[in-house]
This record gives structure tokens, C-alpha cells and sequence, in this order.
């Protein structure tokens, strides 16, 4: 992350309610709450890790803030060219214009290009759909640049999807992103689909883009080692809500909610030496359209108390940008990554 901070997209109390309807005249009976009350900063530049079991809401946060998913409640602010814009604000063509600021890099790198269209109409489509090119020299410039960025070379502009590896077929979804010249890019569960030794040069090409581009990335995923690979700080979501913020190396060698202790538990240890002990979730995550009360985590947490199931705890920061939502997360001595908050951060 560069040493100023400036922030470049600013989250406030990000609502997303997809309503149940049943019977004939499908009457609403209630909503999901795929994301309630998120609020995080991006600063220019950095890397935020989102990470979370499936159906945390992670993935609706991140497509939401692009408005693929229009959000119920709340305000996304980005800031460019020395304007604030309010992004949840923005409709039609306003719209359309502003997504070229914005791009997403998406999962199944088999399912999200068209086999009908050549690579270098694929990576071409986000210049020709904001009419940010006046003519094919100037589409076939970018394109070349862009792809050689993604080190493709001409030669893979000519052929179709079916013929690349996993790899080689997020590369193309990669240089799609990049070709407008985003400011911003949600990266979600962008390499989890792919061997891990391919996953590794996935995450060394984004870090790299990141450095000469000086684009930001929230990366969405629900592999930690991956999340701490590429990361500045990292933000662990609970049903549809932030139960932790913190530096990367902060919460990974000093997580303060039993939640992050567990999915840390869970991480396949490389150092024999290192021997975490494995805390166990009991049962599924609960039902999003009838959240517990009190604590979301209190059903399946290992250290809850009476007051966690009445009462909401409340957000507090408890070391330099560490933040974090527990009762007890002044008194608690959690596991981290290397030990029992051992390690210095
Ligand atoms: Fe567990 Fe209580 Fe903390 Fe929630 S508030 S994480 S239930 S100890």
C-alpha cells in the first residue's frame, strides 16, 4: 500500500435485501439480507482482502459496489479526478459512463469469456460498450498494450477461448478489466478456480499490474493463504456484516474475533513446527433472512456469553486500524497464525 493514504472508495452502511415472495400473487414475506450495515474505506492503491464462508454476502458486497446488484440501502463514494462521486446515485447513462472507472475479474475463467468472440474482441469489449475509442487503430493499440501487460502475445489475439489453459483464459478475463484504464477492480474468488501453482502466478501478475498501474483491488475470496498473499488489510464478513478490519499481518498473527480465529484454524499449515490447533464451526452459517439476535456468531461461537445473545456488540478499534466487533475482544486470548497472539504484528 502506498505510504499516504487516500481514500479512493468509501462504503457507508451498504445495505442489500433480496425480498422472499411466495403464493400466487407472490406477496413479500420477508428478505434475505445478503449484506447488512457494511462500511469500509479503500485507499488508493492498496489491496482489501473481503473473505468469509459462502453466503456471508462477500460477493453481493463487491458486485453491489459496481451496481451489478442495485444496493437497498447506503452510499458508495468514489473518488476521481478530484471529485467525489456518489456511485449509488448514478443512473442510465451517467451510469454507464462511470463503469469504465470500475471493472470486475470473475471466478470461472471457462465460463465468463465468449467462445464465439476472438481474445482480442473479448478484451476489446469494455472500449467499444463506453465508446471510449474512435476507431479500430485505437482499439487494436490498446489491446496490444493491454494484453501484452497480461503477457499475452499477438498471436493469442487471434484465437478463440477454448484454446488456452485456465492460466492462460484468466490472463484474457484479467487484461478485460484493465483495458479502460479502471481506477478500481473486484477481483472475485479470482483464482480459486485455478491449480495452485497457476494461482501463484495469477496473484504475482495482479501484485505486479498493481505496481505500475497503481490500480486498487478488493479481492474477494474464501481461501485465507491467498487473501494474506495480496492483501494491505483484510476484512472477514459474517453474515452480511464486517466482524473484523485490521492490517493483514495484524490479523493474521493477532485476530481479536473468535470467527477470524476459526477460519485461521483452518488454514493447512506448511511449517510442521507451527502447530495450530483447529477450531471447529459447529454447524451451518445461519439463516440470512432471520439473523440471531445479539451477536450473529453468538450459535456458533466457543466463547459466548449471556450479553452475546442479547445484546449487538459494538464496532471499536483496538490497537492502530484494527477493528473489530466482539464483547469480549479486550479479554480474549485468541490463536493466531503462529501461535496464541505470539507474534509481534
Ligand atoms: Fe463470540 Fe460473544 Fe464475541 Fe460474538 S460477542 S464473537 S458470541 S464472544
Amino acid at each position: 500500500m502506498p505510504a499516504e493514504h487516500h481514500p479512493l472508495l468509501e462504503v457507508e452502511n451498504l445495505k442489500v435485501y433480496f425480498p422472499i415472495r411466495a403464493g400466487w400473487l407472490g406477496r413479500v414475506h420477508g428478505h434475505v439480507k445478503a449484506v447488512d450495515g457494511v462500511s469500509f474505506t479503500i485507499h488508493k492503491g492498496e489491496t482489501l482482502g473481503l473473505v468469509g464462508e459462502s453466503g456471508s454476502g462477500k460477493t453481493t458486497t463487491g458486485r453491489s459496489i459496481l451496481r451489478a446488484i442495485p444496493p437497498t440501502e447506503g452510499r458508495v463514494t468514489f473518488h476521481v479526478n478530484g471529485q467525489a462521486v456518489d456511485v449509488t446515485g448514478l443512473r442510465g447513462r451517467e451510469l454507464r459512463n462511470f463503469r469504465r472507472h470500475m471493472q470486475m475479474i470473475f471466478q470461472d475463467p471457462y465460463s465468463s469469456l465468449n467462445p464465439r468472440m476472438t481474445v482480442r474482441d473479448i478484451i476489446a469489449e469494455p472500449l467499444v460498450a463506453n465508446g471510449m475509442v474512435r476507431n479500430k487503430r485505437e482499439v487494436d493499440e490498446r489491446v496490444r498494450e493491454t494484453a501484452a501487460l497480461c503477457q499475452l502475445s499477438l498471436e493469442h489475439l487471434r484465437r478463440f477461448p477454448h484454446a488456452f489453459s485456465g492460466g492462460q483464459r484468466q490472463r484474457i478475463g484479467i487484461a478485460r478489466a484493465l483495458v479502460a484504464n479502471p481506477e478500481f477492480i473486484v477481483c472475485d474468488e479470482t483464482v480459486s478456480a485455478l491449480d495452485v501453482s497457476i494461482q501463484a502466478e495469477i496473484l504475482n501478475l495482479l501484485m505486479d499490474l498493481q505496481e505500475q498501474l497503481g490500480v486498487t483491488y478488493l479481492f474477494i475470496a474464501h481461501d485465507l493463504s491467498v487473501v494474506a498473499h495480496i492483501s494491505d488489510r483484510v476484512a472477514v464478513m459474517y453474515l452480511g456484516q464486517i466482524v473484523e478490519l485490521a492490517p493483514t499481518k495484524s490479523l493474521f498473527y493477532t485476530p481479536k474475533h473468535p470467527y477470524t480465529e476459526a477460519l485461521l484454524s483452518a488454514i493447512p499449515e506448511v511449517d510442521p513446527d507451527q502447530t495450530m490447533r483447529h477450531i471447529p464451526l459447529e454447524g451451518e452459517i445461519p439463516n440470512p433472512a432471520n439473523p440471531p439476535a445479539g451477536c450473529r456468531f453468538h450459535t456458533r461461537c466457543p466463547y459466548v456469553a449471556d450479553i452475546c445473545r442479547s445484546q449487538v456488540p459494538a464496532w471499536q478499534e483496538v490497537a492502530p486500524e484494527h477493528f473489530v466487533a466482539c464483547h469480549f475482544a479486550e479479554e480474549l486470548t485468541l490463536t493466531g497464525v503462529g501461535g496464541p497472539q505470539n507474534a509481534s504484528a
